[in-house]
């Protein structure tokens, strides 16, 4: 009896040592990783030759907040598109389904290439159908595998700790939604509208919205513009609250519509945002506010009679001159998400 005691207990602790690594332990969930790098992984948005009816379609509608957007095609794949013209690093891409409290670690992504896009399938489809939520409990989607999602009942966002990923992330404090246009679309030389928008004018206007948007963020943009003298369409001054009302507004724009212009510096009104070439290639070097907030400005109801739009003089006071301050501040410390160093087309700047 003795003698069969001591192999019985050599077993059971080299059993249950086995068990907590090997294939009976339950297993750690991981969340699978893909690069979006590479031709061989996707392809690339706003490449030259692109056609004016893709550069402007419905489908490259994006969120500022979202700019590594991630969309359902159909219930079963999904299409994952950088909008901003730099590479970005280790995001999580969150998923949540309709109904549920926390969204899942749907995967992560080891690098996407600046304006890189790709279809691919849900990753539960294609691999294990177990994920971490956004609190780290296990969540499985194996009802999802055959069937997939319907599309209506899932929304997508991204995370993650870099410091591109968490400017960018500061972007959703704005309700902008950004859609390219040809405001021109019968070549009528009469207006100031360029007439075919090409694909080197998206890609710049892409990282030049990027920028606009981080300086919109910004606490110190928003207290220089509570604390400059700013006149309404009356010539009268605005009160403090006015001023904080108007710099909402501006956070709170619903569209922008954009376009380039010819023969002047920008055109702006409702949800048309416009911009001559010399903005486009020169916001990463230089205060560019005299012409894209002046047309903010229009965006929210001002005239030329504001100064929200030009400034007052003399003493050159007005919106473009607090938050062109900001911005010469901004592009000084290289603080804006998109710079020279990291666009990723050089010839593009010039
Ligand atoms: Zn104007």
């Amino acid at each position: 009896m003795r003698k069969l005691i001591l192999p019985l207990l050599i077993i059971s602790v080299f059993g249950c040592k086995k068990n907590s690594n090997g294939p009976d332990a339950p297993k750690a969930v991981t969340t699978a990783s893909y690069n979006f790098d590479t031709d061989a992984n996707s392809t690339v948005m706003f490449a030259d030759g692109e056609s004016i009816t893709l550069l402007t379609s419905e489908a490259r509608r994006y969120e500022i907040g979202k700019v590594l957007r991630v969309k359902a095609v159909n219930a079963t794949t999904i299409e994952v598109a950088n909008f901003a013209p730099v590479e970005i690093n280790d995001a999580t891409i969150l998923m949540t389904i309709e109904g549920q409290a926390s969204p899942v670690k749907l995967f992560k992504i080891g690098k996407i290439r600046a304006h890189g896009v790709q279809e691919i399938k849900y990753p539960f489809i294609t691999g294990d159908s177990k994920f971490l939520n956004n609190e780290g409990q296990e969540v499985d989607l194996a009802q999802y595998k055959s069937a997939g999602i319907p599309v209506e009942k899932v929304s997508f966002d991204f995370s993650g700790d870099t410091e591109l990923i968490k400017k960018l992330k500061t972007l959703s404090k704005l309700k902008w939604k950004i859609k390219y246009h040809d405001f021109d679309p019968n070549d009528d030389p009469a207006n100031n509208w360029k007439e075919n928008i090409d694909a080197k004018d998206v890609r710049r206007f892409t990282g030049f919205i990027i920028n606009l948007a981080y300086l919109f963020q910004e606490e110190a943009t928003r207290t220089a513009f509570v604390a400059e003298p700013i006149t309404d369409n009356n010539k009268i001054i605005l009160t403090t609250v006015q001023k904080e009302e108007a710099f909402k507004k501006m956070i709170d724009i619903p569209n922008f519509n954009c376009g380039v212009v010819v023969n002047v510096s920008g055109l702006g009104g409702g949800a048309t945002f416009g911009v001559a070439n010399h903005v486009l290639k020169d916001y990463l070097t230089a205060d560019v506010c005299f012409v894209v907030v002046h047309e903010m400005g229009h965006m929210i109801g001002y005239s030329h009679d504001s100064s929200m739009t030009y400034p007052t003089n003399p003493g050159n006071r007005g919106a473009v001159v607090a938050t062109g301050n900001v911005y010469k501040d901004l592009l000084a410390k290289q603080q804006f998400p998109v710079k020279v160093s990291n666009y990723y087309k050089p010839q593009d700047l010039q």
